[in-house]
């Protein structure tokens, strides 16, 4: 192919096929760099020694498709191109065979993407040819190849479940395939094979895994796409630990084929909990520093002078290596604060002026909070700097702070955390945390535990289940009662797999009695009679013999994506949508006919 030939295969004919990526005429000698997914290879066309093959030569033009056969020489003193693979060589063409035209293409494969996205998408092709569109679903191919085979390797085997089957649970909303042998009625695209993998383990497959599609009809953000790629699986009688391995073994093969070698550690593990106060987060970014608690060091008596809510939490940020902020920056960073935390409640602390203040408490207080931050510096480098300084933004509530934001008792932690990355994000440049070296160190993973079992859903006014209704609540919440008495409460038997900030999956040990099933779904506000209309199949099979069983999905766009070093979904996945849910190569989605409609028993209606 045009990236494998080498200096040791001088002296060879050999035939490519591919396509020009660029051309140069010096009149009795043209050169062709001839491109296919492998690479490149230049090749020389001689007017007196092939005048034939040279004639046609003049005729090709940029993404012209030849194929070339020649000998394989190594380039004269000089003209070695270190920049390429095959830079020590060229083919001397003997023969050249023009086996398709092209008209110029909207941009060239040769140069660096252009800006213009859409124009990427609608002429997708031409952009997938481009090397590091290759690259990119090359290692997509050999990221997916690595995860089945530690998967099969591992007794897991890979079973197909349905697209065309009936509303799932995951909480998006549906994507609809009308009926025409059953007019009026619908399938709905699955959003994760979720029922059907429970359903397996209830059919005694014991492993089970899919490089399974998932369709979610929901407002695109700039990370989502309507159609995405799980890798999803579920184990019968697993303990917590046996789902976390399992997925720490395919994470590892996935980066192995990605040349990264993760360490053999397991992955750190902190509950929901802890998250949130350290970290301020349900994803926290363990590439920073977590948040300093100085709850406890704002005494009551301090916490009455500076006009702060007794018993609410105070909170620090440090950002690392910022230098020492002028003035004018301080006031800046500290005015965004305010702006960012709106009439909340909560306010920033002026730090350097407490330090420089006359009274002796205020100093004591600056030096407590030094002492502080530097201990979790000093936690988090391993060692202090004391050569360049770091930026400290005290959280303060203010008066009157409510304690709880719809019904949520940590709010503080998450808004703060929320600024903890907002201005990790400011800095980057300054501390470098974020930067990417492609080895190892750059990827922090963690498992997250114990996620609240109900979320508040504040426009409804009804708690919803955090993750998906077949998750098991903690033993004890349920024997406690608190799935009536205190629903924000309960904890799941639920975890995430966190990495660098991002979810990459999440997953849970499921509910596996019908009695506690019915009494979840009660408990979401839904009457027997309509759980029996959605998931009576399921509820029926709970009641054959259902083993204990658990499972995780974890997103391959978004993995591929980072090991990638891309920046966007749309660069790993061959064919994407755009963020209104467009495919602008194939234009859909489109009007049908009247006569489809008709079949299908269905009438457009332009809605006001
Ligand atoms: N089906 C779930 C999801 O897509 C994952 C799981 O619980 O296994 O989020």
């Amino acid at each position: 192919m045009c990236g494998d030939l080498r200096s040791t295969d001088a002296g060879q004919t050999v035939t490519l096929m591919g396509w020009v990526n660029r051309r140069r005429d010096h009149g009795n000698l043209i050169f062709l760099d001839l491109r296919d997914r492998s690479g490149i290879t230049q090749v020389v066309l001689d007017k007196e020694a092939a005048p034939l093959a040279h004639a046609k030569a003049e005729a090709a033009r940029p993404e012209y498709v030849v194929a070339v056969t020649g000998r394989v020489r190594v380039r004269g003193a000089g003209l070695a191109n270190p920049n390429m693979p095959t830079g020590e060589i060229e083919v001397v063409a003997s023969d050249l065979l023009l086996l398709n035209d092209a008209k110029t293409p909207p941009f060239s494969p040769a140069e660096d993407a252009p800006v213009n996205e859409e124009v990427r998408l609608k002429y997708r092709y031409i952009d997938l040819r481009r090397t590091e569109m290759q690259h990119n679903f090359a290692l997509r191919s050999r990221v997916a190849m690595a995860i089945r085979n530690y998967l099969v390797g591992q007794g897991f085997l890979e079973i197909e479940t349905p697209f065309m089957t009936r509303s799932t649970p995951e909480g998006a909303r549906d994507y609809l395939v009308p009926s025409r042998v059953h007019g009026g009625q619908f399938y709905a695209l699955p959003q994760s094979p979720q029922i059907f993998k429970q359903i397996l383990m209830v059919s005694g497959f014991d492993r089970y895994f899919q490089i399974a599609r998932c369709f979610r009809d929901e407002d695109l953000r700039a990370d989502r796409q309507p159609e995405f790629t799980q890798i999803d699986l579920e184990m019968s009688f697993p303990q917590m630990a046996t789902i976390f391995a399992t997925t720490e073994g395919f994470l590892r093969a996935a980066f192995a084929a990605a040349g990264i070698t993760l360490s053999a550690e397991p992955f750190i593990q902190m509950t929901y909990d802890q998250a949130v106060t350290k970290f301020g987060t349900d994803k926290p970014d363990m590439r920073l520093p977590a948040l300093v608690d100085l709850s406890d060091v704002l005494t009551p008596t301090l916490r009455e002078a500076l006009k702060i809510e007794q018993r609410l939490p105070v909170l620090a940020i440090v950002i690392p290596k910022t230098g020492i902020l002028s003035a004018t920056a301080r006031k800046a960073m500290q005015s965004e604060t305010r702006a960012f935390f709106g009439e909340s409640g909560l306010d920033v602390l002026d730090v350097v002026r407490l330090a420089l203040s006359e009274n002796p408490d205020f100093q004591g207080l600056a030096a407590k909070i030094k002492s502080r931050v530097d201990a979790e510096l000093i936690s988090f480098f391993g060692s202090l700097d004391p050569e360049i300084p770091n930026t400290v933004a005290v959280i303060t509530p203010k008066l009157g702070t409510p304690p709880k934001w719809n019904h949520d008792p940590q709010w503080i932690y998450k808004r703060v955390g929320a600024l903890r990355l907002d201005l990790a994000k400011k800095f980057a440049d300054k501390h470098k945390l974020f930067e990417q070296t492609q080895t190892a160190s750059d990827f922090k993973f963690l498992w997250v535990t114990d996620f609240p079992m109900y979320e508040w859903n504040e426009e409804h006014k009804t708690w919803d289940a955090a993750h998906h209704p077949f998750t098991s609540p903690h033993e004890d919440d349920i024997t406690s009662g608190k799935l009536t008495s205190d629903k924000g409460a309960v904890r799941a038997l639920a975890y995430d797999i966190v990495l660098n900030g991002t979810e990459l999956g999440s997953g849970s040990i499921r509910i596996h009695r019908k009695d506690v099933q019915q009494q979840i779904f009660r408990s979401l506000g839904m009457s027997d009679e309509e759980a029996h209309a959605r998931f009576g199949f399921f509820l029926d099979a709970l009641e054959y013999g259902t083993p204990p069983h658990g499972g995780i999905a974890l997103g391959l766009d978004r993995i591929v994506m980072i090991l990638a070093g891309a920046t966007s979904l749309r660069e790993v996945i061959a064919f994407p949508k755009t963020a209104k849910a467009i495919d602008l190569m194939v234009d859909a989605p489109t009007p049908v006919s009247e006569q489809q409609l008709r079949e299908l028993s269905l009438k457009v209606v332009t809605r006001s």
